[in-house]
């Protein structure tokens, strides 16, 4: 049985009364010794721990997966780790969940359309873990630069009333917050809303354009 969790391979396949498969995992291949403070590979074992992370579903069924990794000591002269336990990519150190199963769980919310209650049903997480992972992959989108767009929308939106307060240090009346508030959006593409920014004066319309200057082109 093929899990696809790189580094990592089945010894046996267990199935439980109740349909769940429970999979034990060795780890495979060298990299996990490597300490991850100096890159050394470690040679001398510290001890054994077993790591159930959770996983995608798969079936009907339950899946449960039980990793047993090693601790090692890291022997090389200067390094400030002395132990480290085994990690491989989809199961860091400390996850209680694959990294799959988390940009899954992030994807459903950002991509699909669902709740973060509803994917942490789906998936049987609870509400923190989903929230934490919409956030990790909604960072990819929010650092990623806008493609270029064909046709800029520009829209001045205000907001509220007008309400302003006396500045203590200057004795004058100042709005109280910015009630303008300038949206740039992909107009005839997909891209929707690039960016918002406050005010109104044309030179912050400019300023987005100039941060962008790729979506103009
Ligand atoms: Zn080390």
């Amino acid at each position: 049985m093929l899990l696809d969790l790189d580094g990592l391979a089945v010894v046996r396949v267990e199935r439980l009364e109740d349909g769940t498969r429970r999979v034990y995992l060795a780890t495979a291949g060298e990299q996990a010794r490597a300490c991850p403070a100096c890159g050394a590979f470690a040679t001398r074992v510290k001890g054994w721990v077993v790591t159930r992370p959770r996983d995608l579903p798969c079936g009907e069924r339950g899946l449960e997966l039980a990793w047993r990794r090693r601790r090692w000591h890291c022997t090389q002269p200067g390094c400030a780790r002395r132990s480290f336990t085994e990690q491989v990519r989809q199961v860091p150190a400390g996850a209680r969940i694959t990294t799959r199963l988390r940009q899954a769980a992030g994807r459903r919310v950002r991509g699909a359309g669902s709740t973060v209650v509803q994917a942490g049903r789906d998936l049987g997480l609870s509400w923190p873990t989903v929230m934490d992972a919409f956030r990790q992959v909604g960072q990819e989108v929010m650092t990623a630069p806008p493609g270029p767009v064909t046709v800029l929308g520009i829209d001045e939106t205000c907001r509220g009333r007008r309400q302003r307060r006396r500045d203590p240090r200057t004795g004058r009346w100042e709005p109280r917050a910015e009630r303008w508030h300038i949206g740039f959006v992909d107009a005839t593409g997909i891209q929707g809303l690039l960016g918002q920014v406050d005010g109104r004066a044309p030179q912050r319309r400019a300023g987005l354009a100039g941060n962008h200057p790729q979506a103009l082109a």
